[in-house]
């Protein structure tokens, strides 16, 4: 017999979205709706990284609360409320349970007490025994490899609230990999704060390379990517490696920040100019490969040279992806007591940048055209009730985009498998393919 109802929002990042999988599989016990409004219990597992996710984590705390109906528990976990307890507590009486990024695993107990607030001094991290309810895929998964992590980047408040790296190990990634493989599962994204680290903090030199090596050695695990490389701590062994797999997608996501010397001695990057250039080029030559990288725009002591430097960077490299991100002031930061730059002028460098990814990421697509790829078809498309929506078994799942597929040579349609595409047109910046055989 059900609990009740359930409604839960999960905000930020893919990483946040592994612990709220991990809470749905403690609640199991109770109907999921998306109908706050009749819901028992709601939860908002909240994003606390930089000032506008702050902003949508308080709008979607206080606009669920509006709607909720008595004697309902509304919920709010994650980082935003670990990173800033007292004040939220103070601020937010609306709020039945505060819990932070330690409790994930105690949800149901905390339900069943019905208030207050609790927060382990220990960071939880999803492991094979978490029995997760996965959300948005029945053959894609998220596996979290760490927690925390051990850089110094100066506009980063993460390590102030996550902590110091924490990994898992290979084994006990391996089992929750088969464990899913057994469900049905064969996508799996893994993920971190700083993947390239994992298993520095047990004594690891290449934890990624022996992950990887134990992960394709797995039965059924068809389609893998790793997130999150960072810079100083990725070598070109790794990158080999990811080139050399059967099923590691030649996928390489660095968050960059930034290309200028100066600026990246500022950020506390670890490796400067030259050796980010290495890297990224040495992913480069390998075949077929998609570079996925993020920008801060805006830090403290980015000049116009600096910024320059970024511009003609960026449109030189051509990117396949790149995020960027207005620099956002955080407490207990480095950055945080330096002078900050005009608002006025990080809001024209964005727009600048926008405009320069916008027309590489073009570049990206046109490069497909004409090419045979391997996709993964997920449903029908938002565009047109005709068309479908696959995605190359190269793109992250809901990060890269879409291919829209406009004839299906009359194949039999099963959503979830794989097929080989044909890529034929480009309509403004969505590809357009023709099914050509499953896989
Ligand atoms: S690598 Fe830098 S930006 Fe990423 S979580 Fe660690 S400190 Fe923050």
């Amino acid at each position: 017999m059900s609990n009740g109802k359930l409604h839960l929002v999960s905000l930020g990042c893919n990483k946040n979205l592994v612990d709220s999988e991990v809470m749905l599989g403690r609640l199991r016990d109770y109907e999921i709706s998306d109908d706050a409004s009749i819901s028992d219990v709601i939860i908002v597992n909240t994003c606390g990284f930089i000032n506008s996710a702050k902003e949508e984590s308080i709008n979607t705390i206080l606009s669920l609360h509006d709607i909720r109906k008595d004697n309902s528990i509304l919920v709010v976990s994650g980082c935003l409320s670990e990173r800033y307890r007292e004040e939220l507590q103070k601020e937010l009486p609306e709020v039945d349970i505060f819990t932070g990024v330690g409790d994930y695993q105690q949800i149901d107990r905390l339900i069943a007490k019905k208030r207050g607030a609790t927060f382990s001094p220990e960071v939880y991290l999803a492991n094979e025994n978490s029995n997760r309810v996965i959300t948005g895929s029945l053959t894609h998964a998220y596996i979290k490899i760490s927690e925390g992590c051990n850089q110094n980047c100066s506009f980063c408040a993460i390590p102030t609230f996550k902590g110091r790296l924490h990994s898992r190990t290979v084994q006990s990634i391996v089992k929750e990999v088969k464990a899913l493989v057994e469900k049905g599962y064969y996508e799996f994204s893994f993920i971190s704060q700083d993947s390239s680290s994992f298993g520095r903090d047990l004594g690891l030199k290449d934890g990624l390379i022996d992950m990887i090596e134990a992960v394709e050695k797995i039965k059924g695990v068809r389609v893998a990517r790793i997130l999150y490389l960072y810079p100083s701590t990725t070598s070109f062994n790794l990158i080999d490696t990811i080139a050399k797999s059967k099923v590691f997608q030649t996928y390489y996501d660095m968050p960059i920040q930034h290309i200028d010397d100066e600026v990246l001695k500022i950020m506390k990057r670890g490796f400067g100019e030259r050796k980010t250039i290495e890297l990224l080029d040495r992913m480069k030559t390998k075949d077929n490969s998609f570079i996925r990288t993020s920008i801060i725009v805006g830090h403290p002591e980015e000049n116009s040279r600096a910024f320059n430097r970024l511009c003609q960077f960026l449109e030189e490299f051509k990117f396949d992806r790149v995020n960027i991100f207005e620099y956002s002031s955080e407490e207990s930061t480095l950055a945080y007591s330096m002078q900050p730059i005009s608002q006025e002028v990080i809001e024209k460098r964005v727009a600048i940048l926008e405009e320069i990814v916008r027309k590489t990421t073009i570049d990206s697509l046109n490069k497909m055209l004409g090419k045979t790829v391997d996709v993964i078809l997920e449903g029908e498309s938002d565009e047109h009730e005709y068309l479908l929506s696959a995605r190359p078994t190269l793109w992250a799942k809901d990060i890269d985009g879409d291919i829209l597929i406009n004839d299906t040579s009359d194949l039999p349609i099963n959503f979830g498998s794989i097929y080989r595409v044909k890529i034929t047109d480009i309509a403004g910046d969505r590809l357009l393919g023709t099914l050509i055989s499953t896989i």
